[in-house]
């Protein structure tokens, strides 16, 4: 789309208000709303000014201080860093009147691409791949849980004892997915009308939870429908007095949500993984890919789990992987090979949870994978069976604690995402440690107060 064309959807639909925003680290949408004309005005220009601490604080906006942060604190003085829109994400909000939004790259005032930025990361690795010459498919299946709540009552509550949108355990119940039409069909029809192509959506394991798949394609433009489908939810849901939420776990009485990460490399219009010849049809660019993309999930697996919480969900047997396994149409390991076809053919990576942001986790996930064809690396034999039930598999972090220090030390993750990148990501997570480390739960009420 360029700006002729986003001019006239402009004129079309009576737009009067252009969000402009950007991934921050934790794969929020963050930005500004501009009037028509102020967005017309600097579109095409240097981009629009918006403070650095949207890289700078943690994701409950506390400013991060003690840690050395080469952007987004006071020892930079707040500068400004520039949105630059990216026309082709020029979008109609179909749910919001006279609305349109657009994703922004980022850019310093001297016009340098802002390293620490998730599109940036993102970017960077699609360039490495095209240098191999791939473009990369991709799309994330996200899992969330629907409370009929708002913003103050969850506060009111204290985020417990929420109303699920529908209770008990109907999970791909035809019946109960189609009694909440009204709120989720609602929701996947704004999405299609938004530019965010769902294939299907089911009703899943427990209270108030579902699972949308989008459909797989660029990767950038992936990774963007993750993070608008993500931001555009709580806005659509809040219409019908519903709020989602994409935690990794939001209890431990029920299972998990994921954010599965389906991946292939392209070259031109053949899917790269594909040989017709091959055991499985199974191409070496594939078991390459596989190869490097198992030998760097510890390394890299901050990136797919990026908060304390996301380290809940890894429970053996719940779906969830807890060590490095690759194996062919198996949802027990942690990378699923489907070799169902010459354009299907494709890896499920089945760690990332749904609190995963899309730019980093996708960037993470091609990291891995050009790194293995790269060096022409070839993968152990397939896990069979129950994959949890395997001795010897590789573990993996247990705490975001231990992944950020193996994400530190990473010379893989360093060279495909940059120094600035990491040693920007580890400090701020480092930081999320500590918090948690100093919060007093309610568990450790429950459990200590009256017997120590
Ligand atoms: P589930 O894990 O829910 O069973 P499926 O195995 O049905 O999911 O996979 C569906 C997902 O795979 C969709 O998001 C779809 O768009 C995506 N997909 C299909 N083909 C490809 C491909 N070649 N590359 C990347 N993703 C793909």
């Amino acid at each position: 789309m360029d700006r002729h064309e986003v001019e006239r959807r402009i004129a079309e639909h009576g737009i009067e208000t252009v969000k402009i925003g950007t991934p921050d680290i934790d794969g929020v949408y963050r930005g500004k709303r501009l009037s028509t004309k102020q967005f017309l005005d600097g579109c095409e220009g240097d981009g629009f000014a918006q403070c650095d601490v949207v890289f700078g604080w943690d994701i409950a906006e506390e400013v991060i201080t003690g840690q050395k942060l080469a952007i987004g604190s006071a020892d930079t003085g707040f500068a400004d860093i520039l949105l630059r829109p990216d026309l082709a994400t020029f979008r109609i909000v179909p749910w919001e009147p006279a609305s349109a939004a657009v994703v922004c790259d980022v850019y310093s005032e001297h016009g340098e691409p802002v390293a620490v930025s998730p599109r940036t990361v993102l970017r960077r690795v699609l360039d490495r791949a095209a240098k191999l010459g791939y473009t990369a498919a991709m799309a994330v299946e996200l899992e969330f849980r629907i409370f009929r709540e708002d913003q103050e009552t969850l506060r009111t509550k204290d985020f417990s004892d929420l109303r699920p949108l529908n209770p008990g355990y109907n999970c791909y119940s035809i019946s109960h997915a189609s009694i909440d039409d009204d709120v989720v069909g609602g929701l996947r029809r704004y999405m299609d009308a938004y530019g965010i192509d769902v294939e299907g959506y089911s009703r899943e394991h427990g209270e108030g939870m579902y699972e949308m798949n989008l459909r797989y394609c660029d990767a950038l433009e992936a990774a963007d429908r993750g993070m608008l489908f993500k931001s555009g939810a709580k806005e659509v849901l809040a219409q019908s007095g519903a709020v989602p939420t994409f935690m990794a776990k939001y209890s431990d009485r029920m299972d998990g949500c994921s954010g599965h990460i389906h991946q292939s490399l392209w070259q031109g219009d053949a899917n790269a993984f594909w040989d017709g010849a091959a055991p499985h049809h199974m191409s070496s660019t594939l078991m390459s890919y596989l190869a490097g993309a198992l030998q760097t999930m510890p390394e890299l697996f901050a990136l797919y789990a990026p908060n304390v919480n996301s380290y809940k969900r890894y429970v053996s047997g719940s779906w969830a992987p807890t060590a490095a396994s690759w194996a062919i149409e198996n949802r027990t390991s942690s990378l699923r090979a489907i070799t169902n076809g010459e354009t299907a053919i494709r890896v499920e990576h089945r760690v990332p949870g749904a609190d995963v942001n899309p730019y980093l986790g996708f960037a993470a996930c091609l990291a891995g994978g050009l790194y293995g064809i790269e060096r022409g690396l070839t993968p152990p034999p397939p896990a069979q069976g129950n994959v949890y039930e395997t001795e010897g598999l590789p573990p993996l972090p247990r705490t975001l604690d231990e992944a950020i220090e193996r994400l530190d030390a990473s010379a893989v993750a360093r060279e495909f995402l940059g120094d600035a990148f990491v040693d920007h990501y580890v400090a701020m997570r480092r930081w999320e440690v500590e918090k948690h480390r100093r919060a007093v739960t309610a568990w450790e009420r429950a459990r200590y107060f009256e017997q120590v």
